[in-house]
């Protein structure tokens, strides 16, 4: 590879939602921007998360110098914890992105071999031929930064997850000048957060919520429930404050809000004025018209404090008639079911439910950018490519759309998937080069192992079609069978005529074994694979479902 060229290398999160993660690469030095995971979507069964695929990385693993991060999102750092095994360098990132990943590697019993590198906005690190400069930018979490990479072949900028927020809770600003700046010295490529090019306007500001929650506070006749995401940390400084105006305390339920809360506080990045929270223990005999709580749960995750809740199954708090509950949370797709169950239980009780979608003043707003912020940032850069990242195929194509009419990129707009390379030259060119693996990881978190897709496929005709175990007793010393097969069914309902069909399935084993050899009747394994091969053509003829079928040999 020239060493003055310059391989952009998606990994994951273009094309796809979650997941994200890109490698610079000049001659022989990586660099790798996030590494994120996605939660599968329903028909992954019991697959707990999917993270990128790094064999790219793991091929190149002596010249990774190291992981940046851009903020503390699960979909930015999540997979961390699962190639650090394989892939151990240093990991920069700042002051509560790296407090959030530490608790994560801690739990994973990772920690101390980490190497972890705080910075800050304005800070400038080198890697090899790379000098990262740290942009500050709003999004719906903290300390998130933008990057900006010299490389041998020009600036790279990488958004990051951003909004232009005009009035953050924190006070600080998104850094328009930075982006100014570099767009002034002239960038090479940008590379922009996509998620919400559907949206026209502006995404309103993290302030705009303080409105209704205020309203809903103080019109409350009970205790109040405001669930948001424990890793929105402006979201729950707002409710800290509102509460404390309308003079009610705060409570804190749920493993996730706790911890966050604990951490953001313990960092000063979280303001809780002594005396306004309520110990757990006490919650229960508190004044609930004088109470609000934070709980962990808006997406309906089953054992999630809201969860709980909801069904009046929470250790620390129960739920009454004419209490309120807050969901202060966009329902992602994919999650709507879930949610909808647990604001029906809600209901049931009597309880005031309100959620994304009123025509009120709005209860939650976005982290991402709408079209507008999305012009401002290309306007203020002027790249010489623009590269859409973070979104679905749809998303990018629109953004990549976005950016075409307005004419702001000089060069070309380069709409590209995981796995797609691209090389920037010196002399100002770019080329797509030859694709690289990528793709999805399965994992199930108890295990840390990888599952194949295989064992989904299994989980899926369990879960669909259910399962069907022949039963089957042979004369080890015969190979004849003793008595007529017994089928045993779970979750498998052939229909109305299910008895004729199993007892047609029965004839099928029995002439399956009359049909084999003494060898294969011997070795069970063989027969097995036989018995399971011609039921599974009868019963899937015959249903059109395709069961798991577990063959099972009894030695007689
Ligand atoms: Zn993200
Ligand atoms: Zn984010």
């Amino acid at each position: 590879m020239n060493a003055s060229s310059v391989w952009a290398i998606p990994l994951g999160g273009l094309g796809e939602f979650g997941m994200n993660m890109l490698a610079l690469r000049s001659g022989d030095d990586i660099i790798v921007i996030d590494a994120g995971l996605m939660f599968p979507e329903q028909e992954l069964l019991g697959v707990d998360i999917v993270i990128p695929d790094i064999t790219y990385l793991k091929q190149n693993k002596r010249m990774v110098r190291a992981i940046v991060l851009t903020h503390a999102h699960e979909d930015h750092i999540g997979a961390v914890p699962y190639i650090l095994r394989d892939l151990n360098v240093p990991i920069y990132g700042t002051t509560f992105t790296l407090a959030i990943l530490r608790k994560k590697l801690e739990e994973h019993a990772l920690l101390d071999e980490a190497k972890l590198i705080e910075v800050a906005p304005g800070e400038t690190t080198t890697l090899g031929p790379f000098q990262i400069e740290y942009l500050h930018v709003t999004h719906s979490t903290i300390d998130c930064v933008a990057l900006a990479v010299r490389t041998p072949a020009g600036v790279i900028i990488h958004t990051g997850d951003f909004k232009i927020d005009p009035t953050p809770v924190d006070g600080k600003p998104f850094d328009m000048h930075a982006f100014a700046r570099y767009g002034q010295e002239g960038v090479l490529a940008l590379f922009s957060d996509s998620t919400n090019v559907e949206r026209p306007g502006f995404t309103a500001s993290e302030r705009a919520v303080c409105v209704r929650l205020e309203e809903l506070f103080r019109a409350a006749p009970q205790k109040v429930v405001v669930s948001c995401f424990s890793s929105s940390i402006h979201r729950i400084q707002q409710v800290i404050d509102i509460a404390r105006q309308v003079g009610k305390k705060i409570g804190i339920v749920g493993r996730s809000m706790v911890d966050n809360i604990e951490i953001a506080h313990g960092l000063d990045k979280l303001h809780i004025p002594d005396g306004s929270v309520v110990r757990p223990q006490d919650l229960r005999g508190y004044d609930p018209k004088r109470l609000v709580v934070l709980a962990s749960g808006t997406q309906a995750e089953p054992l999630s404090a809201l969860s709980r809740i909801a069904v009046d199954n929470h250790r620390l708090l129960s739920i009454a008639e004419n209490d309120t509950v807050i969901l202060s949370a966009r329902l992602i797709p994919g999650n709507e079911k879930a949610i909808f169950r647990m604001i029906d239980h809600l209901f049931r009780r009597r309880v005031l439910v309100y959620y994304e979608g009123g025509r009120s003043a709005p209860i939650h707003v976005s982290g991402h950018a709408s079209q507008e912020e999305m012009k401002i940032l290309l306007q203020l850069v002027k790249p010489k490519y623009f590269i859409p990242l973070h979104g679905e195929y749809r998303q990018l194509f629109r953004h990549a759309a976005l950016a075409e009419q307005m004419g702001a990129v000089s060069g070309q707009i380069l709409l590209v998937e995981s796995g797609q390379p691209i090389e920037f030259t010196r002399d100002g060119g770019a080329q797509r080069r030859e694709p690289v693996a990528a793709g999805r990881v399965l994992v199930d978190s108890g295990s840390l192992e990888e599952i194949e897709e295989v064992v989904i496929r299994d989980r899926r005709h369990l879960a669909e079609d259910g399962v069907v175990v022949p039963i089957i007793a042979i004369d080890k010393h015969t190979g004849l069978m003793e008595t007529s097969p017994e089928i045993v069914t779970r979750g498998f309902l052939p229909s109305e005529d299910g008895t004729e069909i199993l007892n047609k399935a029965r004839e099928v084993i029995l002439r399956t074994v009359e049909q084999s050899t003494p060898e294969e009747k011997m070795d069970w394994s063989v027969i097995k694979e036989k018995i399971r091969a011609d039921l599974k053509r009868y019963l899937n003829k015959q249903t059109s479902k395709r069961p798991l079928i577990l063959p099972v040999i009894l030695e007689v």
